[in-house]
């Protein structure tokens, strides 16, 4: 059983993959492609301006009477001397929001303006802010999917999971047990390569992977050479550079000039933005950055990290955000984080959170489970506690 190599970001962070982790990225990816194009149902809660696009004809009708009024309204009379024309077309450059028939007027109503502009730019930001909130608070997709090879959610937990150096596909560590406790011999059901039978045999195995741009190999040898694990001489830069490499991966996936070479390449680039969190918040071969840190930690926890979502609720906590790091902490506890299942129930002892607050986690954390528990996966756990999955 040692055959199937653990990666080691698992147990740092986490990992994640699989059929659906790939179709989920891809699917939000669809999502939003759908919806600039207009073709698609209506899956997004957002009420984005796109989204009108795929409304009815009779609204659409409306909208564009609406847009059409507004614009009229608005567009060329100027703020300080009220001349109206085509001319006026000085506009604000702080708040977009006025316009002037030269810059003569822009200046002598600049003091009038002030207040007005700054209100302008306070709501804009506002409306931003909340824009992002609602995206950062939706639900995220099951980070790893589901098994390929029992079709249920593989947990969330490192060692109920595995990633197979051979082919890179991952599967639950409930399958490997009941693959190879019947045949020790057991072939990788998806390549038919016999699993490996040293630990060099392994790293020759991920060296190839690398070659072949596997994100999660590449990320696996980044955690290594950040854990200073045997055949890696630490280095924090050598990790990063490696973790951020996935990241310019994920880039150029999204301008659509390549793609991953297969299913599981999401995952591991999901993997790798926590990482790059991880390491502009202590400072792990970069200067400390927490901006950046929450940047990646939020782009990993939106795509289902659980371990990036956790560290955002301590550091919304850490500086006093109750509210916001509930929130964080009921995702990540419905997505099988009990760590921060057992903070919530400290925040409700301390009154920072409510009793509602807790029982909802509870409740969600048990639907988790509902989702992973299996016969066959309480029986890899019986075996082995490598083989824990919660
Ligand atoms: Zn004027
Ligand atoms: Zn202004
Ligand atoms: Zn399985
Ligand atoms: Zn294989």
């Amino acid at each position: 059983m040692k055959d199937f190599h653990n990666s080691p970001i698992i147990s740092t962070s986490s990992i994640n993959t699989v059929s659906n982790d790939i179709d989920n990225t891809t699917l939000k990816d669809a999502n939003d492609a759908t919806t600039e194009s207009g073709v698609g149902s209506k899956t997004s809660r957002g009420t984005s301006t796109s989204d009108c696009v795929s409304k009815s004809n009779n609204t659409l009708k409306v909208i564009g009477q609406l847009q059409n009024m507004s614009t009229a309204d608005v567009v060329s009379v100027c703020a300080n001397c009220g001349k109206e024309g085509d001319d006026v077309k000085n506009v604000c450059n702080k708040c977009n929001q006025v316009k002037y028939c030269n810059a003569a007027c822009k200046k002598k109503h600049r003091h009038k303006h002030k207040k007005d502009c700054e209100e302008h730019l306070r709501l804009a930001a506002e409306q931003t802010a909340k824009l992002h909130d609602e995206k950062l608070f939706k639900k995220p997709p099951s980070q790893y999917g589901d098994c390929p090879i029992c079709f249920l959610r593989i947990p969330t937990l490192a060692s109920g999971r595995s990633y197979n150096s051979c082919c890179g596909q991952i599967m639950c560590t409930g399958c490997i047990y009941g693959i190879r406790s019947k045949n020790t011999d057991a072939l990788c059901p998806f390549c038919r390569t016999p699993y490996r039978k040293s630990e060099e045999e392994l790293a020759e195995r991920e060296k190839k992977r690398i070659e072949n741009n596997d994100l999660i190999a590449i990320y696996n040898s980044g955690c290594n050479y950040r854990d200073g694990n045997p055949g890696y001489p630490q280095s924090y830069t050598k990790a990063l550079e490696l973790l951020s490499m996935l990241e310019l991966f994920h880039r150029v996936v999204e301008l659509g000039n390549a793609k991953p070479n297969h299913r599981e390449g999401q995952s591991g680039h999901i993997d790798a933005c926590s990482g790059i969190g991880y390491a502009y918040e202590h400072g792990r071969g970069v200067e400390v950055d927490k901006i950046k840190a929450t940047y990646y930690y939020e782009l990993a926890a939106m795509a289902g990290n659980v371990q990036a979502r956790h560290n955002l609720g301590i550091n919304e906590e850490n500086v006093g955000n109750m509210d916001r790091a509930v929130k964080h902490y009921m995702i990540a506890a419905g997505s099988g984080d009990d760590d921060s299942l057992m903070i919530i129930k400290d925040l409700y002892s301390k009154g920072d959170a409510t009793k509602e607050d807790y029982t909802k986690a509870l409740q969600s954390y048990q639907a988790y489970l509902g989702e992973i528990k299996s016969d066959q996966r309480d029986e890899a756990a019986a075996f082995t506690e490598q083989y824990r999955y919660y």
